[in-house]
């Protein structure tokens, strides 16, 4: 779907509007008759259903759109963008919050699972629904409740917890805030003296890349040590674009690092996986790690089985460069870390068959 035939589809909309993030966030693509229009035939395939959104509901960059370009049953972006009838009818025993998230929260918002960091999350609002997200359950019934008495929630707690040296800020994507917004987050945050570092977790530069601007680049760059986490999956994501967002944050002083999530369909092949991991490499962005799908309902379909993952992993490590290769790992609820998959002992993979659902046997 090329960026012609979408920007034809708004009044007298210019590239310039394209390149505005704001426009992309107003018109995204919410509605299963609007993708039918744009892909015709290919759109009856059952994966297509109205009521998934009624359950899961969709939304998507007009950006993220024009990335989709084969058929859309086979394509990487529509995988992670397009609603599919599987969301409902597999793993459905999964949990909706598998690492118990929301009991980790000492304030409303703030999850507080290792000592040293927390993670604050400041919307549930994201560009883009990525279909295999492991926060789902946020989109349903967004809560955003009031903005400046979560933000002063977690100013309190940072205060009276001087063990944390880190602030991971998350949603959603914090990227959906303009910059005032978001500066007066990064800003309340940097008033606790025991914070040393910030980092932000975004899919802006893979979903709308046009949200890294130069005076947001400006705005984060008064916040350093800051560090960037962003998650690109497919190497059909890393266009000039996204190049040029990652590049404008690196040339911030901002090290930007991706967090991938292994997903059927997407990037589970070695030559797809390799492109990803090459093509990162190419725009000076780290492979940080690699995330094991995680078993949220509405995700089965996405998870291949641990084994094919590392074995995909392990020949990989033998050709490509340190400097290529992300960490492929798996979050455990009740674990003090993530743990590490490639080379796995078999005690740990006893330990991790403790938790069954991490094997696939939920239908
Ligand atoms: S941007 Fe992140 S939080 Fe938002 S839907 Fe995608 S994976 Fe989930």
């Amino acid at each position: 779907m090329n960026k012609k035939t979408l920007l034809s589809l708004f009044d007298n909309a210019t590239s310039r509007d394209w390149q505005d993030w704001r426009w992309q966030l107003k018109n995204r693509f919410t509605k299963i008759s609007h993708i039918k229009k744009l892909f015709g035939e290919d759109f009856s395939h059952t994966r297509i259903l109205d009521k998934i959104t009624g359950i899961y509901p969709m939304a998507v960059t007009p950006y993220y759109l024009s990335l989709i370009k084969n058929n859309i049953s086979d394509d990487p972006v529509a995988a992670q963008c397009i609603p599919d009838m599987r969301e409902i009818t597999l793993g459905q025993k999964y949990p909706e919050d598998p690492l118990e998230e929301d009991t980790k929260m000492p304030v409303p918002k703030l999850i507080h699972r290792y000592t040293d960091r927390c993670l604050a999350l400041v919307t549930e609002v994201c560009a883009v629904h990525c279909r295999h997200c492991n926060r789902k359950r946020f989109w349903a019934k967004p809560k955003s409740g009031n903005f400046k008495t979560r933000l002063g929630g977690f100013i309190r707690y940072l205060e009276k917890s001087p063990q944390i040296r880190e602030v991971i800020i998350s949603g959603g994507d914090p990227l959906i805030y303009d910059d005032e917004k978001l500066e007066s987050i990064l800003a309340g945050i940097k008033t606790v003296r025991s914070v040393e570092i910030i980092r932000i977790g975004s899919r802006a530069p893979a979903v709308m890349p046009m949200r890294i601007t130069k005076n947001l680049c400006r705005i984060l760059k008064r916040y350093r040590p800051l560090w960037f986490n962003t998650q690109f999956n497919s190497p059909a994501e890393l266009t000039a674009d996204a190049a040029r967002a990652c590049n404008m944050l690196q040339e911030a002083g901002i090290p930007v690092s991706n967090q991938a999530v292994l997903l059927k369909g997407v990037n589970d092949s070695e030559d797809k996986m390799r492109a990803l991991l090459y093509g990162l490499q190419k725009i000076s962005v780290r492979p940080y790690y690699l995330f094991h799908c995680e078993p949220v309902k509405g995700c089965r379909h996405f998870r291949t089985s641990i084994e094919s993952g590392i074995k995909m992993m392990e020949n990989l490590r033998r050709e490509c460069s340190g400097l290529a290769l992300p960490q492929y790992v798996a979050d455990i609820p009740g674990k003090a870390g993530k743990i590490p998959l490639v080379s796995i002992s078999s005690s740990t993979k006893a330990e991790m068959r403790k938790f069954q659902y991490f094997f696939d046997n939920f239908t």
